[in-house]
């Protein structure tokens, strides 16, 4: 297998098929019609692939194609966003009376559509230490269907111990299904752990020019003929301009990620050796929980990690972030901008109460020049401490 960079820059292209074209052209179509009476029977009979456009045209599919390859599965599903293919999966894996795992960490929209929309169709969530490891075996109920990962969390960075509970639900078993989107494809994927199915917020690394929402669920065998099932059933489309663009931002995925990668871990260290810091939570720092796991299983970082600094007043903050000229405050990340957002997991923790007090930031590490970041945070700490 040819190292996943070479796959992000030669698969899901055919120019053999498009008159030398490099890249696979846009196909805009609802409908695609047939050569003959036996081409329409074929596509009747789900032989051909290329029937109706909701199905996807050859845009789609070869980023399908290519989402899958850098995964190691068999197919690879895309939604209209991140949170769609969370969704998507748990909506079509779990039935009335089945139970899941959530962890503490998990994304705040996850929560919110076990909490509300799984709860209504009369499936269980139970919440759970993100550190837990094989511990998650006292969990487990008779009827728990699912156990769900997000390693690390994207707000306080745990790296969970995901052979140890991949190994429970295994030998009970129950499928894993792993929110892998801080990893990128880069890591070595979940699948080769034993997780069944893969989900990446595509809208983050992927794209990562903040232009696109997208999500994707990658698995193979009985849980992907499931997904597939599903997918058909509910009529999910992407819009082949947007899986141009996708496509176009996974060709250079490597080159940014490890440039925010190495400016991250640069800012992480300068933050760790600032007096306002208590913790800095990035998973290749020995501070951050599930140091180890992360060396062991993923070996590479992204660009998003959170800080804990002393407790300041909300004036300090708002002086703080106001004044910010290269981390903007928004929602998202991913993207090639850097950003930074104060939060609060005491907000939504159940399983671990967050006890920290200090001030949560969380950052994004974008393509600008770190020198120019540092200045920026330490300018900001200055008016912090004002
Ligand atoms: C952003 C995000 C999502 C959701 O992606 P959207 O495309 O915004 O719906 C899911 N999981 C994680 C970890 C995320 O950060």
């Amino acid at each position: 297998m040819p190292d996943k960079k070479t796959l992000l820059a030669h698969l899901g292209r055919h120019p053999e098929h498009h008159r030398g074209a490099v890249n696979t052209p846009v196909v805009r179509t609802s409908t695609v019609i047939f050569d003959d009476f036996a081409g329409l029977q074929r596509a009747e009979s789900g032989q051909e692939k290329n029937s109706y456009g909701r199905y996807g045209t050859i845009t789609r599919q070869d980023l399908e194609a290519q989402l899958a390859a850098l995964e190691g599965t068999e197919s690879s599903f895309l939604c209209p966003s991140g949170l769609g293919a969370i969704a998507f999966t748990l909506g079509s894996l779990l039935n009335p009376g089945d139970h899941v795992l959530i962890p503490d960490c998990a994304y705040g929209p996850t929560r919110a559509f076990c909490d509300k929309e799984l709860k209504r169709l009369g499936v269980e969530t139970t919440y759970y230490d993100p550190l837990i490891g094989s511990g998650i075996a006292d969990l487990v109920r008779e009827n728990t269907k699912v156990i769900y990962l997000e390693s690390p969390g994207s707000v306080t960075f745990e790296v969970q111990d995901t052979p140890a509970i991949v190994a429970v639900a295994k030998a009970r078993g129950i499928l894993t299904v792993a929110d892998n989107t801080w990893a990128t494809p880069l890591a070595p994927s979940p699948i080769t752990l034993g997780v069944d199915a893969v989900i990446h917020a595509i809208t983050k690394y992927i794209c990562g020019h903040s232009d696109i929402l997208m999500g994707v669920v990658n698995a193979s065998g009985a849980v992907a003929k499931r997904l597939a099932q599903q997918h058909r059933l509910y009529g999910l489309h992407v819009s082949p301009d947007d899986c141009a663009l996708v496509q176009r931002g996974l060709r250079t995925l490597a080159a940014r990620v490890e440039a925010q990668e190495k400016s991250a871990l640069k800012i992480a260290e300068w933050f760790a050796s600032r007096p306002e810091t208590r913790r800095v939570l990035h998973p290749a720092l020995h501070s951050c929980p599930g140091h180890e796991a992360w060396k062991r299983d993923i070996g590479m970082s992204s660009g998003l990690f959170s800080v804990v600094l002393n407790p300041y007043s909300k004036e300090a903050v708002e002086r703080m972030l106001n004044g910010m000229e290269y981390f903007a405050m928004g929602f998202s990340w991913g993207g090639y901008e850097s950003l930074i957002l104060p939060l609060n997991p005491k907000a939504y923790r159940t399983a671990v109460p967050w006890t920290e007090d200090g001030l949560l930031l969380r950052l994004h590490v974008g393509l600008e020049a770190v020198d120019d970041l540092i200045a920026d945070l330490e300018a900001g700490l200055s008016r912090l401490n004002a």
